[in-house]
């Protein structure tokens, strides 16, 4: 606990803890040191850009490291979704195979999380990285009755291609009507393996922070990409910035949802070496040890951020599913990810010599690795596989309508709902504007609309910040952009 006495950022009502910079912080980042940020500082010129440096940017640039090529993230490498990770590394992902429905499609996916999980232990043994990357069981368990019967259908499926399913117990007391687990899966530390990623990839190719892309023009065979002061040319431009800033050519809001989920971080006394998952997705538990302690991550409440939330609510409700002690939380915080119709990524060319990597439906350590080889692979013009099931122009027409209607609901919804009664007291909105009123009696004034496409913004009292519940770009309480795909602040300056 001394990081947080000493850092002095604990929040009196809440137990979200902020770094200097404003960041929420996570587990994953609660010891990391200041370090030296370069910026873009001048106008240059690559074959290949690469935006973003998370798991899927800086795992593609590891790929592409001999080429002409650079990076760019809008704000520290690493401190994007996957910072909020719980970071397993499984082919055990919920009931995804059978929700896949077509065999064949869910073999080949099958097939491709047990290719990214080689592909990733690979690079963290060639590399030397010391990521604490353990092998563990993943266990998956029936939540309610109902579960059952899906749930012996997937293991059927797992079987039936080979997977070693073993029977057994829960490993801890939660209310489970059926589970079983398999033990070649792993955990490990997120932003040490980007950290290991970073000081190899820096000697070779310039990595620039602080530097957000704002616009990308064609002009003859290159595009140009625009930061805040400079930009840069590139024959191919690598989008590995989770929800793109931008709505064409891709148009992904029509065809994906934004899922939030709850994590609280409570500080236990033995490690436990599992990590554990509710045949539904919606429960989540695994363990991190280090010099300060052991902790358990635990996940629950997943929802479309479409839909009204509560954020006070949730985090109470992960408290009690986990049965946590209030003295042991020492953190708490959420995290969103795109979620696509068929259970399944977008990963490939979107347009000549642009590539996407993104929809990885809460499984990005697999598939953000699988989408930096697949993207490297197709830049370097060698074979590609599972360029099919993955192809991001794909058809999924027909889900489209339910996202179209799912955007309208988050678009119309907060409009309609502001000013109601379950805004904490002390946040109001007025004319358009969203007011947050300090311990200080000082007033934090935003627009309430989001730059990306005008959603009403939602306060997120637990987190302070105001949060878009269509495409979950964040601002804190005045207005700086934390997370896109905004590509602006809302800060609103009083005259
Ligand atoms: C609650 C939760 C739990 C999860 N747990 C797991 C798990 O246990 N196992 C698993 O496999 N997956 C898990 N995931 C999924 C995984 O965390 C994500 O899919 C993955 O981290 C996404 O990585 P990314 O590199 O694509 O995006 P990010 O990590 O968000 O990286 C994108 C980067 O792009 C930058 N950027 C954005 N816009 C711009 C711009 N305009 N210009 C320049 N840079 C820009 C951002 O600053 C950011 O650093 C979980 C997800 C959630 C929500």
């Amino acid at each position: 606990m001394n990081f947080l006495k000493k850092k002095n950022f604990l929040y009196k009502h809440c137990l979200c803890v902020k770094n200097k910079n404003g960041d929420i912080m996570s587990i994953w980042n609660k010891d990391e040191k200041d370090r030296k940020i370069k910026q873009l500082d001048q106008n240059i010129s690559v074959d290949t850009l690469i935006i973003g440096a998370g798991i899927t940017g800086l795992t593609t640039a590891y790929y592409l490291k001999t080429s002409n090529i650079c990076v760019v993230d809008a704000s520290r490498y690493g401190h994007g979704v996957t910072l909020n990770t719980t970071a397993k590394i499984t082919y055990l992902q919920g009931r995804v195979y059978t929700k896949i429905k077509d065999a064949k499609k869910a073999k080949l996916y099958l097939q491709s999380q047990k290719d990214a999980m080689q592909e990733l232990t690979n690079i963290i043994k060639t590399l030397k990285i010391d990521c604490d990357l353990e092998c563990v069981p993943s266990y998956i368990f029936a939540n309610t009755k109902k579960e059952v019967e899906p749930l012996i259908k997937e293991k059927n499926f797992l079987k039936d291609n080979h997977i070693n399913i073993k029977e057994g117990q829960l490993p801890f007391k939660i209310t489970s009507y059926k589970s079983f687990y398999v033990d070649d899966t792993f955990i490990f530390h997120p932003l040490k393996y980007l950290n290991g990623l970073y000081n190899f990839l820096i000697k070779k190719i310039p990595i620039y922070e602080n530097t957000k892309i704002l616009k990308i023009e064609k002009k003859d065979n290159s595009y140009i990409c625009y930061s805040q002061k400079y930009h840069i040319t590139a024959k191919n431009v690598v989008l590995a910035c989770h929800y793109p800033f931008f709505l064409y050519p891709f148009f992904l809001p029509l065809k994906s949802y934004m899922e939030k989920s709850y994590m609280l971080i409570s500080k236990v006394n033995n490690y436990s070496k599992y990590n554990c998952i509710s045949s539904d997705g919606t429960y989540s538990t695994r363990f991190y040890k280090d010099k300060t302690g052991i902790y358990q991550i635990c996940l629950s409440e997943s929802h479309n951020t479409s839909v009204k939330q509560n954020d006070a609510y949730h985090f109470k409700r992960v408290k009690q599913i986990f049965k946590l002690n209030k003295k042991n939380i020492i953190m708490q915080y959420s995290n969103v990810d795109i979620m696509t119709p068929d259970y399944m990524p977008y990963i490939g060319k979107i347009k000549d010599g642009m590539y996407i990597g993104l929809g990885y439906n809460t499984w990005g350590m697999t598939n953000g690795v699988l989408a930096a080889k697949i993207i490297s692979d197709s830049i370097k013009e060698k074979k590609i596989s599972y360029q099919n099931i993955f192809n991001p122009k794909r058809n999924n027409f027909f889900k489209m309508f339910i996202y179209i209607g799912s955007q309208l609901k988050s678009y119309i919804g907060p409009k309609i709902i502001k000013n109601k009664s379950w805004y904490p007291h002390n946040v109001y909105i007025k004319d358009g504007l969203g007011i947050y009123i300090d311990s200080h009696l000082k007033k934090h004034i935003v627009y309430n609309k989001c730059p990306h496409l005008g959603c009403s913004l939602i306060f997120n009292e637990k987190e302070q910040t105001w949060d878009c519940p269509c495409h979950t770009s964040r601002f804190d309480i005045d207005g700086k952009c934390l997370k896109g795909p905004s590509k602006y602040d809302i800060s609103y300056k009083q005259v």
